[in-house]
């Protein structure tokens, strides 16, 4: 009751500023409570004749009770930097000429077919996987945090989501493909039909109308539902996928459809490392859920998600095909989960590996992501071509 009333006092301030009182309920994420007292204006002028103005200091990345619309003063700057530098990256698919991409797959002789049968599956697992993301972030993450910095990055994230989802409707467009059996992918395809399984929970949990956090273990649900999005969807769900398509470029194959790739790489390592900030910071606020069992939990999973992503890597190589087989990214899945791991603050699950694709650390390094992201970004703007040597 005394929760509930201090939130009614709060609802009186921002009811003095002239806010739909609707919106405030809901950003407040008061439930609702018929047995509760409504807050009149004569009580809101009663109670709190002043409002007070946003201090940077009250703001909070979730349960925040300072004015969502309020963007300024900045306290998480990290945020806004990353919103910034994700404008800066930005890129359209039809700006990427896919002529040679178009002939190279006509060609009876211009590809194997285990080099067609990865492209196929890639475009199967990517059609869907980013409106899984999209519709994480719009209908769920979104309207938990309630710092206006972070909410700002995840509008331009959200669209983000968007243009790679038209990239690769626009190479299956632009290839010719079957659009039902690439679309129906993550239905009728076992090995990416298990990595989304394994993700909509997550979603499907913080989407429901009736979750608002607030409780140890509703802040919980939320955390790892972050987790798993930053640091096994974005973080490890797109790395064998990535890997085989920039192959695929290296090797002066597909171009057109590595570009995309590659722009989309970018995109998606600064998802990640903004998730993981995130992550970081509602650590650092509320270190109550930062639990030995709510670690092991996390840990579970990790282990859960590289054993799924090993078997779309099995599934979609077969055999030995660009240099790639399925063993060599055993190693590399523990290592980049090493790498996730340790970036929200758990050991790593698989001590002393090693990344056995160095080429895909010059890519994006894990480690040397603001570099990689510089060169690009200076490409981009002068219009000048990514090259594969
Ligand atoms: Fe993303």
């Amino acid at each position: 009751m005394l929760v509930w009333e201090e939130e009614v006092r709060t609802l009186s301030k921002t009811a003095t500023l002239g806010a739909a009182p609707s919106l405030q309920r809901d950003e407040l994420q008061v439930p609702p409570s018929p047995s509760a007292p409504r807050a009149t204006p004569a009580a809101a002028a009663a109670t709190s004749p002043v409002h007070h103005r946003v201090v940077a200091a009250d703001k909070r990345i979730i349960n925040g009770k300072t004015d969502v619309n309020q963007l300024v003063p900045f306290k998480y700057k990290w945020a806004w930097e990353k919103y910034l530098a994700t404008c800066s990256n930005h890129w359209m698919p039809q700006e990427i000429n896919m002529s040679r991409d178009i002939a190279t797959w006509k060609d009876p002789n211009g590809l194997s077919d285990d080099e067609r049968r990865i492209i196929k599956r890639n475009l199967g697992f990517f059609v869907t996987a980013d409106s899984l993301a999209a519709n994480n972030i719009v209908l769920g993450t979104y309207r938990h945090i309630t710092a206006p910095e972070c909410r700002q990055f995840l509008l331009r994230q959200a669209f983000e989501e968007a243009i790679h989802t038209h990239a690769y409707q626009y190479i299956v467009e632009s290839l010719g493909l079957d659009e039902s059996e690439i679309f129906n992918a993550y239905n009728e395809v076992k090995s990416i039909r298990d990595k989304d399984e394994f993700l909509i929970p997550f979603i499907n949990a913080i989407m429901d109308p009736n979750f608002v956090t607030g409780t140890p273990e509703a802040d919980q649900k939320l955390l790892k539902s972050l987790i798993v999005f930053a640091c096994l969807m974005e973080g490890l769900f797109f790395y064998v996928g990535f890997t085989q398509i920039l192959s695929l470029g290296r090797q002066n194959k597909m171009t057109g459809a590595a570009e995309q790739y590659q722009y989309i790489l970018r995109d998606e390592s600064m998802h990640c490392n903004f998730g993981i900030d995130l992550i970081n910071t509602i650590k650092l606020e509320n270190p109550q859920l930062w639990t030995p069992s709510f670690k092991a939990e996390i840990k579970s999973l990790f282990e859960h998600a590289v054993e799924l992503e090993y078997r779309y890597a099995e599934d979609t190589m077969p055999r030995g095909v660009l240099g790639l087989n399925a063993s060599m990214f055993k190693g590399y899945l523990r290592y980049i989960a090493n790498r996730r791991a340790t970036q929200i603050g758990l050991e790593a699950l698989y001590p002393n590996e090693e990344n056995p694709f160095p080429w895909m650390s010059e890519m994006i390094d894990l480690k040397k992501e603001r570099n990689f992201f510089e060169t690009r970004v200076i490409e981009y703007q002068t219009g000048g071509a990514l090259s594969w040597d």
